[in-house]
């Protein structure tokens, strides 16, 4: 059994704001990943300054929804007790070829998962949650 969509968890922008584009990215429909506007290095997790050039002119660029397995795991014990009922459920590391290989922690949408598999990423909006959360999916063609 996989975490069903409508599932309610903590999240939304950190107190710093770095990551707010992303979230507002996500309740306007489009995955936004940070890059330096100098160097133009993909950056996750987002940040003030970029760890390459060390400029300061980070901004968020909206990339498609897909990407690999780069790694996955199969949660058993309900450490969050939103999911206490829904157990066990996959998380995956998803890579993105298509914004620098930057890398993005998410919820499967099904109960298997390998590395290198294909995903297509859509997004969830819980009826009773404030933000919006990226889900992703296994594509037909198996691994990239
Ligand atoms: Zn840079």
């Amino acid at each position: 059994m996989s975490a069903p969509a409508g599932t309610a968890i903590p999240c939304g922008p950190a107190p710093d704001g770095h990551d707010a584009p992303y979230w507002e990215g996500l309740r306007e429909g489009e995955l936004r990943v940070q890059r330096c506007s100098d160097c133009r290095t993909w950056l996750w997790g987002p940040r003030r300054m970029c760890p390459n050039c060390h400029g300061f002119r980070l901004g968020f660029e909206g990339v498609p929804m897909t990407g690999t397995v780069y790694s996955w795991c199969r949660t058993h014990h309900p450490y969050m007790a939103e999911y206490a009922d829904r157990v066990p459920y996959v998380s995956v590391v998803v890579e993105l070829p298509q914004a620098g290989g930057v890398r993005l922690l998410g919820l499967l949408d099904g109960d298997e998962a390998a590395i290198g598999d294909r995903l297509a990423g859509f997004i969830e909006r819980p009826s009773d949650a404030a933000w919006p959360l990226p889900r992703w999916r296994r594509t037909e063609g198996g691994p990239a």
